[in-house]
């Protein structure tokens, strides 16, 4: 007998080798190899007959392998495999390319099981052929029960191991499974919704019953499926409200006064009017700061909705209060500019303001670490450079953290523990879907400014391709000479790769004596030196430089309203967000703007419809749930390291309600736990599968 921890060379089938090979993927236990779901079915109950196949049907027929032929074509050394599959109604031929193993596998005589699209044979030839269909080859040994006569699950290959070799392995490992294994979730709750029990959600998910609807089953969305679903989701937001709990069972702290004098002064602040979203945000942060309890909340919106102004305002009524705040970006440039356009505003009005990022040095550092501490200092601006353990405040109270999804819930712990009660406040780059939010912020409360200061216009979006490239420089100059500045993005996908910064570093070049000879053309990419960082963005801010070649490093909150136009150099390389990101550093004042995008010339046409996609809107959440779709939540969210817990059967996009469902239910049970007797085994279970992930991503 084995149980989900057994590791997974116990199981029959599998020797050291294997377990070695499916240890590269992750799977270490059984438990691990269970929740390894197929990605689709097949109803081998019934094949299609092979004369009923039609062009363009995809079907699963079962046939002997009559001939089989591998040919090389003479010009570039391509391999054709083709051979003739037959059954008792018709023959139709299968073609691979560039597979000369399967002259082996698929030979003569062999009974094989083909998955795949019949369409028109090509080269005067006539009849049906299947294209690289999905094959198995069936053995004369073949235990019926497991690979055909029913509906069988199809995995996605694992190193060594093809998807009937995982299927066997599995069916093995359920058989040899206790039949009656605990079950974490509280009792209740699978029931209500009619799930099955843990052990049979698995033995279903994998190999399902004769009656299973299939449509559901496909979808990943057979109660077997959505019970697994739930449980995933269920532990994972009971961490995120455990961890709200104790964040609200610390020891109470007198929330900040708001006054109208106090009021008076955050309203001489302001060069404008806030918008009516702006407002409701801002009360619904102030109100938190105002409660005994820490604040942990998410401020989301569009880029440009002005977000940046109402993490200052709150600031300013901490130091009003008596005590600090600070600021943390996810870029030198970011912090810089933060730093310097808070400079500006509260120029003058008695709140002095530092910066604090690792180009900081020597004496200057000491000075801004000893102000903290001694709290003559109340603003700080910086990068995760503010996480260190020597940066010590007398009194902070608010921790911005203007992020790109880098930081976990463990780092924002961190720089809550640098004040008594710190109130944090986390504020996304990129609007996110609901879902996403919920998965990798489930633990702070929602604020959202839905408007756009008044007078914006969205920003006139075009594709353009190299043909174009004198008019848009035409272009470029003619608002240039109506006193607007440029930006000229440069993507690089990774900051640091030489040969990309030379590409940028050749571009700016060419365009300052080339293109724009009589015109001051800068350049900003992540490593210049902090000074000259400054000085480049300083007088692009100033206006002094027209047309600014930047790379990516401006894609996070530049903000220059008299800049109106960008063209973005091979944009196809870039995901829809970080495109969106990147427009928004334009129409930021109230002229008309315009972002002309120019793929490279390796632009396919499924690009090409993407970028098509950023003319049609200029709305970020719609925006974001198309590249969620299309690139799926880790390209999505930009990083590696993205914070987003590994999920291992719920699907983002594809079980929201679930997540709503089990988020409910989850925080439910948080507020009753000291009242359910089986909460310490819950409270390990969440812990088990999600303890390290909540503390989640490194810093960086
Ligand atoms: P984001 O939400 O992308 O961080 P910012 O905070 O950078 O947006 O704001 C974008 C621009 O809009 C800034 O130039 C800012 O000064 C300006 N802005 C913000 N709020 C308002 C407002 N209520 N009215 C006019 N301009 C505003
Ligand atoms: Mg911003």
């Amino acid at each position: 007998m084995i149980d989900l921890t057994t590791p997974l060379r116990y199981v029959k089938g599998i020797g050291p080798r294997r377990s070695e090979a499916l240890a590269t993927e992750g799977l270490r236990t059984v438990e691990d190899l269970l929740f390894h779901l197929p990605f689709r079915y097949e109803d081998r109950s019934r094949f299609l007959p092979i004369a009923s196949l039609l062009p363009g049907l995809r079907g699963t027929v079962r046939g002997r392998v009559v001939t089989a032929a591998l040919r090389r074509t003479r010009r570039r050394g391509l391999s054709i495999f083709e051979a003739l599959v037959e059954d008792d109604s018709g023959s139709i031929r299968v073609v691979f390319f560039n597979q000369p193993y399967l002259n082996r596998l698929l030979a003569p005589g062999r009974e094989v099981i083909l998955h795949g699209e019949a369409t028109p044979a090509r080269f005067g030839r006539r009849g049906l052929i299947m294209q690289s269909p999905q094959y198995e080859v069936l053995a004369r040994e073949d235990d019926e029960a497991i690979h055909t006569g029913r509906v069988v699950p199809i995995y996605p290959r694992l190193p060594g191991l093809s998807s009937r070799a995982i299927r066997r392995i599995v069916h093995a490992a359920l058989g040899e499974l206790r039949a009656s294994l605990p079950d974490p979730l509280p009792p209740g709750l699978a029931q209500a919704r009619g799930f099955p029990p843990r052990r049979a959600a698995l033995a279903l998910a994998h190999f399902p019953p004769e009656d299973t609807d299939l449509a559901e089953l496909q979808a990943g969305r057979s109660p077997a499926h959505r019970r697994l679903v739930f449980e995933e989701f269920f532990f994972l937001q009971l961490g995120f409200a455990l961890a709200r709990q104790r964040l609200e069972s610390l020891p109470e702290e007198p929330g900040l006064r708001v006054d109208d004098p106090v009021r008076e002064r955050l309203r001489a602040v302001l060069p404008f009017r806030l918008t009516a979203a702006q407002r409701r945000v801002l009360k619904e942060i102030a109100f938190d700061q105002m409660s005994p309890r820490p604040m942990s909340r998410l401020l989301q919106g569009d880029v440009g909705c002005g977000k940046t102004v109402i993490a200052l305002l709150a600031s300013l009524l901490a130091v009003e209060n008596g005590h600090q705040a600070a600021f943390m970006a996810p870029t030198e440039i970011l912090a810089e500019q933060h730093h310097r356009s808070f400079r500006r505003l509260l120029e003058g009005r008695g709140y002095p303001i530092a910066l604090l990022t690792a180009g900081v040095k020597g004496a200057a550092r000491r000075q801004v670490l000893q102000g903290l501490r001694a709290g003559t200092i109340p603003i700080l601006v910086g990068t995760h450079a503010l996480l260190e353990e020597e940066v010590r405040f007398r009194s902070l109270r608010l921790a911005v953290i203007d992020e790109q999804h880098r930081f976990g819930v463990a780092q924002r712990a961190r720089l809550r523990g640098k004040g008594k009660r710190t109130d944090v406040l986390v504020m996304t780059a990129t609007p996110i879907p609901r879902s996403l939010a919920l998965t990798v912020y489930g633990d702070l409360t929602l604020s959202v400014i839905d408007e756009l200061p008044p007078g914006r216009r969205p920003v006139k979006t075009v594709l353009r391709d190299e043909r174009a490239r004198p008019g848009v420089y035409r272009f470029l100059r003619e608002q240039v000479a109506q006193g607007r500045q440029a930006y000229v993005v440069y993507p690089l996908v990774e900051e640091s790769r030489d040969s990309e910064l030379k590409a940028a570093v050749a571009m700016a070049g060419r365009l300052a004596r080339e293109v724009f000879p009589d015109l001051r053309v800068g350049l900003l990419h992540g490593r210049l030196r902090p000074e000259e960082r400054e000085a480049v963005m300083g007088d692009f801010a100033a206006g002094t430089i027209p047309v600014l070649v930047a790379t990516t490093v401006i894609e996070v909150g530049i903000d220059v309203p008299n800049a109106t136009v960008m063209v973005i150099e091979q944009a196809e390389r870039f995901g829809l967000s970080q495109l969106h990101q990147l427009r928004g550093r334009v129409g930021r004042g109230s002229s008309e703007s315009y972002c002309i995008l120019m793929p490279g010339t390796r632009g396919t046409e499924e690009s090409l419809r993407r970028l098509q996609i950023m003319c049609e809107t200029n709305d970020g959440f719609i925006i974001a749930r198309r590249d969620l779709e299309m690139r799926g939540p880790g390209e999505f969210l930009g990083t590696r390291q993205s914070g987003i817990p590994d999920l291992r059967v719920g699907d983002i996009l594809r079980d929201l309600d679930i997540l709503e469902d089990a988020r409910r239910e989850a925080f439910d049970l948080a507020a009753r736990l000291a009242t359910i007797p089986q909460r310490g085994d819950l409270v390990r279970h969440m812990e088990r599968r999600w303890g390290g992930r909540l503390g989640m991503v490194q810093v960086g």
